[in-house]
């Protein structure tokens, strides 16, 4: 499938193609169209999948298309955080530069100033609104905001509003809308709370699914439990002696790459980094001399996790636990592409036990735990309880208020 199919506005696909956006994501493929055809709509997507514009192509196309365009807000979208509105925005900019749709994020956390800011673009006709929730009350409380033209209500991370406790503000919101209009809800996840509210506010909605990638069968996936001054040692073992001609490290920074590159230097292998602070023409570089396996080790951060496709990595070596659970079946799946079958082998310390428990969660298998080397000594234990239990202190008794 290609955007064009979705028959968007022409100024619109100008702009997906200036942005450099080839073929439609998955959610993008199932989401555009209903959104198109008017429906309320509950989407289960990750950040990371393309969501936003899953959302924002189908609200840009209504209101341009629309046969009144006086400059009242026409679509709202809420966000958890100051950090999203502000991407959100940005996408939205960038799809609508060939077209004339006005839009401002308001956020708390900003000056006096920018209250005045956001005050004008809302009064003088923003069409798009992008707002997290209490700042967006503060204005609506101050009077001027009008929403009688409204034609669309986005939540995206709606789990994460929930979390954050923004449920009654929401409402609250919502009781300042238009009846008719079309609501779309974005979340994460769907624990039941979400659906309650859900029902409160969406009208029929239709409901897609992204079902979260796995990694592919072929890859044997293991771990190791292990403190972070044996990993360096844990490397050389692991790739010394082995024939593998194409080792990639995963680490979580720019910083702590560099910092292995130089160790693995020192330990005379053929080894080199790629992270963000490299030029484009610089990074190509490396990955060319690693395709051409003039490197054996590549270590990188997350930025080549998703790009690159190199047949044949042999092993994939994760320095660290990844945050994100789905960072972790992107590095995975930079081993065993096209049939071939590979290794991928995750470095755990004590602290991120929990968040290799979720990635164990979210591919639906446990990651077999293998034995440190003995010359490397013993390891951590795999323990799920946090290392930083918070300790409560009982009050004494008769001590009221001090
Ligand atoms: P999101 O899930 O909306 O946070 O998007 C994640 C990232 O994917 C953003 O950096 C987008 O710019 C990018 N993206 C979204 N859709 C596409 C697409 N169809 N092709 C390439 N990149 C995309």
């Amino acid at each position: 499938m290609n955007f064009s199919d979705f028959k968007l506005d022409d100024r619109i696909n100008q702009g997906i193609e200036s942005i450099g956006f080839e073929k439609p994501t998955p959610v993008q493929e199932l989401a555009i169209p209903e959104i198109l055809s008017g429906n309320d709509l509950i989407a289960c997507a990750q950040t990371g999948t393309g969501k936003t514009a899953a959302y924002v192509l189908p609200l840009l196309h209504g209101i341009l298309t629309q046969k009144e365009r006086s400059g009242n807000i026409k679509a709202l979208i809420i966000a958890p955080t100051r950090e999203l509105a502000v991407q959100i925005d940005q996408q939205l900019e960038g799809f609508s530069y060939f077209a004339p749709v006005s839009s401002i994020a308001v956020y708390g956390g900003g000056s006096g100033t920018d209250f005045e800011v956001e005050k004008k673009a809302i009064k003088t006709g923003a069409e798009v609104l992008i707002a997290t929730p209490g700042r967006l009350i503060s204005h609506i409380n101050s009077g001027y905001v009008n929403f009688d033209r409204l034609k669309y209500l986005i939540l995206d991370e709606a789990d994460r509003m929930l979390d954050m406790g923004f449920q009654p503000d929401i409402l609250k919101i919502i009781s300042f809308l238009p009846k008719n209009r079309q609501t779309l809800l974005f979340s994460a996840t769907m624990p039941s709370d979400i659906r309650a509210f859900a029902k409160k506010i969406l009208n029929n909605p239709n409901e897609i699914n992204l079902a979260v990638s796995k990694p592919a069968e072929n890859v044997l996936q293991a771990a190791y439990m292990a403190y972070d001054n044996q990993k360096i040692a844990l490397v050389k073992k692991l790739i010394t002696g082995k024939e593998l001609p194409s080792v990639l490290i995963f680490s979580a920074t720019k910083a702590s790459v560099k910092d292995l590159e130089r160790e693995l230097l020192r330990l005379k292998m053929n080894v080199k980094a790629i992270h963000s602070d490299l030029e484009q023409e610089q990074r190509k570089e490396v990955l060319r001399q690693f395709r051409n396996r003039e490197i054996q080790v590549l270590v990188a951060t997350d930025i080549v996790s998703r790009g690159i496709d190199i047949d044949d990595i042999s092993l994939v070596i994760n320095y660290n636990v990844p945050q994100d659970a789905e960072d972790y079946v992107h590095r995975v799946g930079r081993t065993a592409r096209a049939d071939k079958t590979g290794v991928a082998i995750t470095f755990i310390n004590q602290k991120e036990v929990r968040n290799f428990t979720n990635i164990e969660k979210l591919i639906g298998s446990e990651i077999r735990k293998l034995p440190l080397p003995p010359e490397i000594g013993e390891g951590p234990d795999f323990n799920t309880r946090s290392p930083h239990k918070r300790r409560f202190v009982k009050r004494r008794p008769g001590r009221k208020g001090n």
